[in-house]
């Protein structure tokens, strides 16, 4: 049945696990494969963005589809015992996303938010942080949806 050797099997385990990396690296290395530089968990900031232009006051959050609740998505399943628990949790946790980013946004950063399950398309999410990177603060007035 199993014609791998103990040695290509642990080699091969070597590599899911190291492909089996946090979705935050996933993004900085997509970010890293632009060529762009940036900063990483800035402390001073609300909410210690994932990932930090400081020159272009720009910010992207990465945030895990279940524990943030990604509104729609499949991965935002809602558990099915303890749920007063559950909800209590996952409402702290978009009361605290939504005030993260509205202080972000007050102090003139804009932010880009990242949801893991977009990371199923890297070619989709190096798009779209080209598009918030090249949009332009003053330019159109526009902000970058977050959707
Ligand atoms: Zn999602």
């Amino acid at each position: 049945m199993d014609s791998l050797t103990p040695e290509r099997r642990s080699w091969l385990m070597s590599r899911v696990r190291q492909r089996d990396t946090g979705p935050e690296r996933e993004v900085r290395r997509l970010i890293r494969s632009l060529g762009l530089r940036y900063r990483l968990n800035v402390t001073s900031l609300p909410g210690k963005p994932d990932i930090v232009f400081h020159g272009k006051r720009k910010a992207i959050l990465v945030h895990g589809c279940f524990w943030h609740r990604h509104r729609g998505c499949r991965y935002a399943t809602r558990p099915k015992s303890r749920l007063d628990y559950w909800d209590r949790k996952f409402e702290r946790n978009t009361a605290r996303d939504r005030r993260v980013l509205a202080e972000l946004r007050k102090a003139g950063w804009q932010t880009l938010v990242i949801w893991t399950c977009q990371l199923q398309s890297s070619t989709r999410v190096m798009q779209r942080i080209v598009k918030f990177l090249a949009d332009d603060n003053n330019w159109r007035g526009r902000t970058t949806s977050n959707s």
